[in-house]
């Protein structure tokens, strides 16, 4: 498969990590879903016109080699779509994420690989956003994966200001599933998006983020957002982190785009407004350099001392 490098990205440059589109079909149709904005490659073709599961493990088995990409993030479309991938796929890299929408079956990838399922609420704030019906599919499937499923599972919440007001609502209703803990990513708004579904400013939004702090000091075991991801989020440290974004460094994104990959802006696609993302894995890189400095900062006595 041809791979067009595109906004930045360079074919000699290294990527720890890398996110890949593996299909833009998808069986929901989310209000807030950025992958189908207009601008970003994203056609749906039937899967005979996809490149065949074989032709994709090829270009990506040469990327990882091109880039070191030791982590790759699965991604739709509904990568559960395409099972037989994965099932390759996963043990092409160190490790490997697969984000999904939870409505098909899971299939056990092994303990070495996680599954994140998205879920934004409650049953009816869900069911507002990615459909009716969609909540109780995902909650059967969890409750029906059997007692040796062995990849680990983790639920992902995108905060908005419509559910920002039920998030501990759908911490209940996870406690006694198979879900081992959940995380909180806040809503990365289109460029000069206003709508229900996205705060017009940082400092609207620290409510929700406050919300999230108190969640996890009442459940530290359960959600797994780091401290210090929620604390850069302030209007006063957040453009500093979206300014120099730590994903757009260290994330290769590859889209589906007809018969080849090419590099959106970033990985939540081409129409995007950093000034207000509140990406998780944005927050959670910029808390883990910081933790690096200052580790680095102990243990170098110049810098200490300065
Ligand atoms: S499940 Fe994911 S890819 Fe599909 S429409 Fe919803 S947000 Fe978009
Ligand atoms: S939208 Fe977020 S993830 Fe994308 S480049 Fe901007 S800050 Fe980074």
């Amino acid at each position: 498969m041809r791979v067009d490098y595109r906004y930045g990205y360079h074919a000699d440059a290294a990527y720890p990590a890398a996110i890949v589109n593996i299909t833009n079909r998808c069986n929901l149709s989310c209000a807030h879903c950025f992958v189908f904005r207009d601008d970003n490659p994203n056609e749906a073709v039937s899967p005979r016109l996809e490149p065949s599961d074989d032709d994709m493990l090829a270009t990506l088995r040469e990327l990882r080699d091109r880039h070191g990409i030791g982590h790759m993030l699965w991604m739709g479309g509904e990568p559960l779509l395409r099972p037989r991938l994965l099932r390759a796929g996963v043990a092409l890299f160190d490790h490997s994420t697969i984000t999904t929408n939870g409505t098909l079956k899971l299939v056990d990838l092994g303990p070495g690989a996680l599954y994140v399922v998205s879920l934004d609420g409650p049953r009816n704030i869900n069911d507002g956003v990615r459909g009716a019906g969609s909540f109780d599919r995902v909650l059967a499937n969890l409750r029906a994966l059997p007692a040796d499923f062995s990849t680990p599972i983790q639920v992902q919440c995108t905060v908005t200001p419509v559910n920002q007001a039920h998030l501990e609502d759908l911490l209940g209703e996870l406690i006694d599933t198979p879900v081992g803990w959940m995380t909180f990513s806040f809503v990365v708004p289109s460029h000069g998006e206003q709508s229900e579904l996205c705060w017009p400013t940082l400092e609207e939004r620290m409510h929700a983020v406050r919300e999230v702090q108190r969640l996890k000091a009442a459940y530290p075991g359960f959600v797994r957002n780091r401290a210090r991801s929620l604390e850069l989020m302030a209007p006063d440290l957040a453009p500093a982190v979206t300014a120099r974004c730590p994903s757009k460094q260290y994330v290769l994104p590859l889209w589906l785009d007809g018969d080849s990959f090419t590099t959106p802006f970033c990985c939540y696609g081409n129409d995007v407004d950093c000034d207000r993302c509140g990406a998780w894995v944005v927050f959670d890189f910029a808390a883990r350099i910081d933790a690096t400095a200052a580790d680095e900062a102990r243990l170098d006595p110049q810098s200490a001392g300065a």
